[in-house]
């Protein structure tokens, strides 16, 4: 009976679907079926959660999965498939419209920045096979994960299983793994007791401990690192550097930089992720206001004068530092930078890299009275270790070059003050100040999962916000509800926030605040920078409160933080 349907299909009179479902041999409508049936589980299962998980726009994706599922569908039922010609027709127009719909989602969602590079879909069936492959191998606890190039561009392979040292690269691989996992920017090795180390994240500034290490391992580790790095081991005192490339897990050739240093406590290795990216930044994407942008820049349009950065240890002073001689024009002015340690190339700026341990170094007062002695247009000094180096800036001459003085100071006020008591005469040192950069970090509120409340009306006041203007303010997550159930919230893995932002306080030092520095009357001189009504780091960052980028908590945490001791 199938058998003359087909041959009818010859005659002329078309089948399709829709008059004679039950009449075509049944492997047709199987064979078109299957592909609704993979393209709908992996609509509802992959792309539907990922879409919530990501809010990519849930409804308006279902709809267009809808209307190619239908397309798809009206192939089959419009398309005669009696013959085998209609039959690998419809099929092929299935395949093309189930397939373009998922091809259509991944493509335009992965340019979505609001989802994480490795959180972005691959169709790559290799790719994904490597990746099981590779999460699987990792779940093997204790083996080595990672491919790692040190020094002149080595590999450096793992030993063999059997030999000692195994144990030591797993376990010196599973710290690096846990910060990068955790989205640290340093991590840190270093004695907590007598007999135990421990490793530290430091995470959107903000410090997490590790487990502890026995004292024996984390030598090891610590060794293992120097070595990858090239640098020497047997050297435990000294601050040494080095740099290493990391690959697997996630990370693709990331740069992880390598210091170490010793005390009498014992030693301490900080690894730093992605150094020079950490400090490349536009001073737009600081977190400066548009308004404290522009007075920098006027202060570049004139010659002379020293500003003060104030900032905290880890606190993203180098950052800082780097975009302020970034909005100077290296090709018309001589810029020379004097740092302990730097962090990345700036094009056209001489960088001067002060080693302190050098037996033959001048110590670094000397070097930024010579520097100072060649007139450059500007001079960037990294910090101020010691009064003779601000005794020297302030004897130079200011009318010719401009000095900047990256220092730790919790606010604005509090780097004049220690500045003009470093010169000792606080009438010199007055006579040479331009101005004075107060400069914090908030973390910024993770978009994925951050939730809207209501302030209520006490809390504005507290505040110091008009009640009829914010609406709403934001609060951390670090969940979101995929098909109605919680999950860790896959950007920030629940932190609820996923990076930092600076606020920044940007006085001007004119000739009243020259007065009140001159007679040391800080209290004069706090009132003068008030009354300019310039925004301090503090109204900054509830300003960025307002805007939804960080939350009351992180405000209000810029006022309680005692200055960090490093
Ligand atoms: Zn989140």
């Amino acid at each position: 009976m199938l058998e003359s349907f087909t041959l009818a299909q010859g005659t002329g009179s078309p089948l399709t679907l829709a008059s004679g479902f039950m009449l075509v041999s049944p492997w047709k409508p199987i064979i078109l079926f299957a592909p609704f049936v993979a393209w709908a589980w992996f609509v509802s299962s992959v792309l539907d959660k990922h879409a919530q998980r990501f809010f990519l726009g849930r409804e308006k994706w279902a709809l267009i999965h809808m209307i190619f599922g239908m397309a798809a569908l009206a192939a089959v039922v419009l398309v005669p498939i009696g013959g085998i010609a209609g039959f690998a027709a419809a099929l092929l127009i299935v395949l093309a419209l189930l397939a373009g719909n998922i091809g259509i989602f991944t493509a335009i969602t992965n340019k979505d920045e609001r989802v994480p590079e490795h959180q972005k879909l691959t169709l790559n069936f290799e790719e994904m096979k490597t990746a099981r492959e590779d999460k699987a191998k990792a779940k093997q606890l204790g083996s080595s994960a990672l491919s790692i190039v040190g020094a002149n561009k080595m590999g450096v392979p793992p030993p063999p299983k059997e030999a000692p040292e195994y144990a030591v690269r797993v376990a010196a691989e599973q710290v690096l793994q846990k910060g990068f996992t955790v989205h640290a920017s340093q991590v840190d090795i270093l004695p907590a007791n007598e007999s135990t180390y421990a490793a530290s994240y430091l995470v959107d500034g903000v410090r997490q401990a590790g487990d502890p290490l026995p004292k024996a391992d984390a030598i090891q580790i610590i060794d293992f690192w120097k070595s990858a790095a090239g640098m020497d081991i047997n050297d435990r005192r000294r601050k040494l550097t080095g740099e290493v490339s990391v690959s697997g897990e996630g990370m693709s050739g990331t740069p992880v930089r390598m210091t170490s240093s010793g005390s009498a406590s014992g030693m301490r290795l900080s690894m730093l992720f992605n150094p020079a990216e950490a400090v490349r930044r536009k001073p737009e994407d600081l977190g400066l206001l548009d308004s404290q942008i522009e007075m920098l820049r006027e202060w570049n349009n004139e010659r002379g004068g020293v500003v003060l950065i104030a900032g905290q240890p880890d606190g993203g002073r180098t950052t800082t530092m780097y975009s302020v001689i970034r909005l100077h024009d290296a090709y018309t002015q001589g810029i020379t930078s004097l740092e302990f340690d730097v962090q990345d190339a700036i094009e056209g700026v001489k960088q001067i890299q002060f080693d302190p341990a050098a037996d033959d170094a001048p110590d670094y007062a000397t070097l930024v009275r010579s520097t100072l002695r060649r007139d450059p247009d500007v001079v960037a000094l990294a910090e101020l270790p010691d009064p003779q180096t601000a005794a020297n800036v302030a004897n130079s001459d200011l009318e010719r070059s401009r000095v900047y003085i990256s220092m730790k100071a919790n606010s604005a006020l509090e780097a004049v003050q220690i500045y003009a008591k470093a010169v000792g005469d606080p009438v010199l040192a007055a006579e040479g100040l331009r101005g004075v950069i107060g400069h914090r970090l908030v973390r910024v509120l993770c978009g994925n999962c951050k939730v809207a409340y209501p302030p209520t009306p006490e809390m504005l006041k507290k505040l110091g916000l008009p009640g009829d203007r914010v609406k709403q303010l934001f609060k951390k997550g670090g969940q979101v509800l995929v098909r109605n159930k919680p999950e860790v919230c896959p950007v920030c893995n629940g932190v609820g926030y996923m990076g930092q932002t600076g606020v920044f306080g940007v006085f001007p030092i004119e000739s009243e605040e020259k007065a009140l520095i001159g007679e040391g009357n800080w209290s004069g001189l706090r009132a003068a920078m008030r009354k300019r009504q310039l925004p301090s780091a503090q109204q900054a960052a509830l300003r960025k409160a307002v805007e939804g980028l960080t939350s009351i908590e992180e405000v209000t945490r810029l006022s309680s933080d005692k200055p960090k001791k490093k």
